[in-house]
C-alpha cells in the first residue's frame, strides 16, 4: 500500500483492493465504489459525496481505460493527474482509492469481452465503435473485483449509465446502480475532462450544446415533430461552430429507443453529441 502522499490510501492490485475491503466488509459496513479516468473535476467529486451519503466507505477508481478508446481517439494525449486527484479525493473524505496500472486489469492472456447489444449499439455505440463492450468490460471488472453494495455514475453520460443497469441486471450483478445529475458549469456547459481541449473561442460557443439539446426538450414536450426538431438542432450547433453534429435526437429514457412521445407516458430524454475543436462534446437533457 502506498500511503507517502496525501490522499485517501492508494491501492494498484486486485488482491490489495479485496484485502482492503474485506474488514470493511466484515465489520458491517456499506462500500459505495465510483469508477473514474481521473483528471478529476467537481463532476467526478459530487459523485464522491453522493457515495458518501449512500454508504459508509467509499472507493475511487481511476483508470484509463484503453479498450473504450478508439484507435483515432484520445488515449495517449487523455489528462492524467494522480496526485492531483489523490489530494482532491482527501478534500472529500474518500477512504479509498484504486488505481491499477495496464497490466493489473489487462494481463497479456487477458481476452473476456462484454458486450451490451442494443442499446449499446445506438448512439455513442454508432459514432465509436467498440466504446461500450470496452466500458462494459471494464466497470464488469471493477464491479466484480469490489463487489460494492452500490455504485455511482454521473447521468452526463447518460447512455453509459443505462448500458452498466443492463449488464448489471443481466449479469445478476448484486449492486444498485446509482445514477447522479449532471455538474455544469454556471452557462450551462456539462463539466468534462474533455473540455481542457477548448481554445477560449470553442469554450464560449460550447454551452450551445445544452441550450439546443434544453431547447429541443421544451419542444418536444410541446408535441412539435421530433425529426424537425433534430434537424433544427443541428443546424443551431453548425451555427456556432460545431463541425461535426453526430446526431441531436429525443429518446425514451430507459431503452434509448425513439421516443414515442407524451401520450405514451413514456419518459423522454433528449441527447446530443458534437465536434467542437478537438473536442468532442456530448449531454443530455431531461424531457
Ligand atoms: P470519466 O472519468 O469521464 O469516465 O467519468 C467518471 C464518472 O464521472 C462517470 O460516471 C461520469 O458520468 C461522471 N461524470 C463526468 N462528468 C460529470 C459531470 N459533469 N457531472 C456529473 N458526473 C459526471
Amino acid at each position: 500500500m502506498d500511503t507517502a502522499a496525501a490522499g485517501p490510501d492508494l491501492v494498484r492490485t486486485v488482491a490489495d483492493l479485496r484485502a482492503r475491503l474485506a474488514p470493511w466488509r466484515a465489520a458491517g459496513e456499506t462500500i459505495a465504489l465510483v469508477p473514474t479516468m481521473g483528471a478529476l473535476h467537481e463532476g467526478h467529486l459530487s459523485l464522491v459525496r453522493r457515495a458518501r451519503e449512500l454508504a459508509s466507505r467509499v472507493c475511487v477508481t481511476l483508470f484509463v481505460n484503453p479498450t473504450q478508446f478508439g484507435p483515432s481517439e484520445d488515449f495517449g494525449v487523455y489528462p492524467r493527474d494522480e496526485d492531483g486527484d489523490r489530494a482532491q479525493l482527501a478534500a472529500e473524505g474518500a477512504h479509498l482509492l484504486f488505481a491499477p496500472g495496464l497490466d493489473e486489469m489487462y494481463p497479456e492472456d487477458h481476452v473476456t469481452r462484454v458486450t451490451v447489444p442494443g442499446i449499446g449499439d445506438v448512439l455513442e455505440g454508432e459514432f465509436r465503435p467498440g466504446f461500450f463492450t470496452g466500458v462494459a468490460t471494464i466497470v464488469t471488472k471493477l464491479l466484480l473485483q469490489a463487489l460494492p453494495d452500490v455504485a455511482v455514475f454521473g447521468e452526463k453520460d447518460y447512455q453509459q449509465l443505462q448500458v452498466i443497469r443492463r449488464l448489471a441486471a443481466d449479469l445478476d450483478i448484486p449492486v444498485r446502480i446509482d445514477g447522479a445529475p449532471t455538474v455544469r458549469e454556471p452557462d450551462g456547459l456539462a463539466l468534462s475532462s474533455r473540455n481542457a481541449y477548448l481554445t477560449p473561442e470553442e469554450r464560449a460557443a460550447a454551452p450551445a450544446l445544452f441550450n439546443t439539446l434544453t431547447t429541443v426538450a421544451k419542444r418536444a414536450a410541446d408535441g412539435e415533430n421530433l425529426a424537425g426538431l433534430a434537424v433544427w438542432g443541428n443546424f443551431q450547433l453548425k451555427g456556432v461552430g460545431f463541425s461535426e453534429v453526430d446526431y441531436v435526437t429525443v429518446r425514451d429514457a430507459e431503452t434509448l429507443e425513439p421516443w414515442p412521445g407524451h401520450a405514451s407516458g413514456r419518459p423522454g430524454r433528449v441527447l446530443g453529441a458534437a465536434k467542437l475543436g478537438r473536442a468532442r462534446l456530448i449531454d443530455n437533457v431531461p424531457v
